[in-house]
């Protein structure tokens, strides 16, 4: 026998129990953006690299050393997409997406690509659920954004989780708090860890970002970006806080949210909790309304992305039943067999769910398997019952077993 062929580190295969969880998740995510009036768009998974390194910045770790690039058959470099938004604003630019007089709402949903150490709710290939607002520079838009990731956590059961929100300026109001953080940082040089140092220069912000507890601690006392705010910036940031909180929107402002993505302003939050330990962010967006002009158009706008493994994660499954079977039909001898196939596509095509054996198993083997479907409900048929026109209904929740008319039960139940 050859050697087993493996899959590629940080690329999983999502088994069925896991991708029923993904797939309820989506759908109930993507239900509830349609309820804001969000429209789902289809993004390609390969973009030109350019669009990646003008949008996200030259400076950001997906950038620098997070993106899976590579040159096709031309030589041309290409990368797969490390997130959505870049993509979302050339699509909108590209196609003439905007809604003349109104906030053009997209989202999307699919695989994102990032060369990280893969470790529990950190994958190379992850999957995101993202929305963009776009064409809308008010706070309002920011507030409604929000509001909606909240009511989400409502709808999913999701009550750990808690929406972390600050501001990050404007190209006005920044330079001088990103001055005094440079300076602050430098200081305290001495206990951060080798990749702040490194970022010190080229990305200050990301280093209030850093996930390794010493340099938190070092940077206890740092500058806070909001006493920064310009008064655009200030208004901007008062009529968002205002919103959540008449809205009521739980939020806390936390000054150490600066997103690890060069073309964010303002608005920033997270989502974070739920014991994801270091992978806390359960989504994690903010208002971008430069990034459009990066790409060579015009258009402000917020949005976010939630991880689909990190939701399916800190979602309350105990009500929700993972494999759904009606009813096992079993066949008692062999005449019997195609017949409780027949009656089995009877009631799929009903839209029931239904499980036979297709083994030429034993009854007592195929009562086995029906209990393990976790139906309670099996229809047994055998050469009395073929004469009959009957079947043996029987309850496994009660134990109860009975002779039923065939015809009769099949309408019963909605099958003629
Ligand atoms: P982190 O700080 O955890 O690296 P990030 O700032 O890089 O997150 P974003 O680019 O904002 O993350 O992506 C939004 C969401 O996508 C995150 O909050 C997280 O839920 C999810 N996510 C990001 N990277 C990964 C990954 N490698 N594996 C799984 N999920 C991820
Ligand atoms: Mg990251």
């Amino acid at each position: 026998m050859s050697k087993l062929i493996r899959g590629i580190r940080g690329f999983r295969d999502i088994p069925p129990d896991e991708a029923f969880r993904h797939r309820h998740a989506e759908d109930r995510t993507r239900d509830h953006f349609t309820r804001f009036g969000y429209r789902e768009v289809r993004l390609p998974l390969v973009e030109a690299t350019q669009l990646f390194s003008r949008s996200i910045g030259e400076a950001t770790d997906i950038v620098e050393k997070e993106m899976y690039t590579f040159a096709d058959r031309n030589g041309v470099s290409l990368t797969l997409r490390p997130e959505g938004t870049a993509s979302a604003v050339r699509a909108y630019l590209e196609g003439g997406w905007k809604v003349q007089g109104g906030i053009t709402k997209i989202f999307y949903t699919g695989p994102m690509f990032r060369y990280e150490r893969p470790q529990k709710g950190r994958y190379r290939q992850f999957y995101q659920i993202g929305l963009e607002a776009l064409g809308g520079p008010g706070p309002l838009v920011d507030v409604e954004v929000i509001d909606l990731l909240h009511l989400l956590f409502v709808e999913l059961g999701i009550e750990d989780v808690k929406i972390h929100i600050n501001s990050l300026g404007c190209p006005v109001c920044r330079p001088g708090f990103r001055m005094d953080l440079v300076r602050f940082i430098r200081d305290v040089a001495g206990s951060l860890c080798s990749n702040c140092v490194g970022r010190i220069e080229t990305n200050p912000m990301r280093v209030l970002d850093c996930k390794v507890a010493g340099c938190q601690d070092a940077l206890e006392g740092a500058p806070v970006i909001l006493e920064y705010l310009c008064t655009e910036c200030h208004d901007h940031f008062s009529r968002v806080t205002g919103g959540l909180e008449d809205l009521h929107v739980p939020h806390e402002i936390d000054p150490r949210i600066v997103r690890g993505l060069d073309y964010y302003n303002r608005t920033a939050f997270e989502a974070i909790g739920g014991g994801l330990g270091a992978q806390n962010a359960v989504a994690a967006g903010g208002r971008y309304d430069g990034l459009a002009r990066e790409i060579g158009g015009e258009a402000p706008g917020i949005g976010f992305a939630i991880g689909l493994e990190r939701l399916a994660l800190v979602m309350d499954w105990s009500k929700i039943a993972l494999n759904v079977v009606d009813f096992y039909v079993a066949a008692a001898t062999d005449n019997a067999r195609i017949p409780a196939m027949q009656i089995a596509d009877s009631l799929r095509r009903k839209g029931y769910s239904v499980e036979t054996d297709l083994e030429d198993r034993s009854l007592k083997a195929q009562l086995r398997s029906a209990n393990r479907t976790g139906t309670s409900r099996v229809l047994i048929i055998g050469d009395d019952e073929l004469k009959e026109g009957t079947m043996q209904l029987k309850d496994f929740s009660t134990g109860v077993q009975e002779t039923v008319d065939r015809r009769a039960f099949l309408e019963s139940i909605g099958v003629k």
